[in-house]
């Protein structure tokens, strides 16, 4: 991390702190709990998978992992800082910007602009920081009630550092304007901000390294609601080995959020036919968010 990095990253640290101070807090709580329910016998008894509860995801180039396999094995969410200064001092910090509590937009997008800085330097996966063209952060509003997690950049999100800009991201955004929202309402990532090559899945252990900047976002933006976009973006936010197939269509609990789970547009793309299955998990979130619904 660079000195500028790391230096902006300090000064928001310490004027969070000298806001706690201000406003009388003397001391911090423990941190939420961020987990998923787990899940109900019924739901974990194996069952046969159709081809939609399997969901494959992005056209594959070259794969050596498939998902159940990056299922078997549980991405590990504790935050790392990479600051240098007292771990527990960092970590109060991090844990208030996971807390659940509402900061001004102007703080939002500070905070969000010096993760990015410091998401742009990182090297943890040393294949994908090699080998991508840029990082693809996220982009949306910093204050949506609504965040959109799909699985990593593809070519064109690679490209052009932006989530979602491809045919995929196309389809999304029919799915946006269907639900009489759009895109600039919404914050979108990834689970990964840097692309695997050849469209392969993610690692368990880059999905690990990312996963303090997906955790960092949330905790800044704190949406009510999240929709994870395919089998790897549900498995790997809720700590979940169930197929998408079963995740769908219902909701699960991240911290403060109700997150709901559905197929990615790319598998919306080569099976049109599920289509009307994610129209119907969109109209059950519609319902929850208070949404019109014709
Ligand atoms: S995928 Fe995430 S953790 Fe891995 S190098 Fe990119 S930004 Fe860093």
């Amino acid at each position: 991390m660079s000195e500028t990095v790391e230096t902006d990253l300090r000064r928001v640290i310490l004027q969070t702190l000298e806001s706690w101070h201000a406003a009388g807090i003397s001391h911090l709580t423990s941190i939420p709990v961020l987990e998923a329910p787990a899940p109900t016998p019924a739901e974990a008894a194996p069952t046969s998978a159709t081809a939609a509860d399997t969901e494959p995801t992005r056209p594959q180039e070259s794969s050596t992992e498939t998902t159940s396999d990056m299922a078997k094995k549980p991405v590990a969410a504790k935050p790392q800082t990479g600051l240098d200064q007292p771990a527990e001092v960092a970590e109060q910090a991090q844990a208030e910007l996971r807390s659940g509590k509402s900061l001004p937009q102007a703080q939002r997008i500070t905070e969000l602009q010096v993760l990015q800085q410091k998401v742009a330097q990182c090297t943890r996966c040393t294949e994908l920081a090699e080998t991508r063209t840029q990082t693809v952060f996220g982009v949306g509003n910093p204050e949506a009630r609504l965040v959109f997690i799909g699985e990593a950049p593809g070519a064109d999100e690679d490209a052009q550092g932006e989530p979602f800009v491809g045919k995929a991201g196309q389809l999304l955004n029919k799915i946006i304007e269907a639900m009489k929202l759009k895109r600039e309402d919404i914050y979108i990532c990834n689970i990964l901000r840097c692309r695997p090559p050849g469209n392969r899945l993610p690692s368990p252990e880059e999905a690990g390294h990312c996963r303090e900047y997906l955790d960092g976002q949330l905790g800044i933006i704190q949406p009510e609601y999240i929709v994870c976009w395919g089998s790897c973006a549900a498995q790997n936010l809720l700590n979940e080995t169930t197929s998408i197939g079963k995740l769908r269509g219902r909701f699960f609990q991240y911290g403060g959020a109700q997150v709901l789970c559905t197929y990615h547009p790319s598998y919306l793309l080569r099976n049109p036919a599920a289509k009307k299955d994610v129209w119907e998990d969109m109209k059950i979130l519609m319902k929850e968010m208070g949404l019109p619904i014709d």
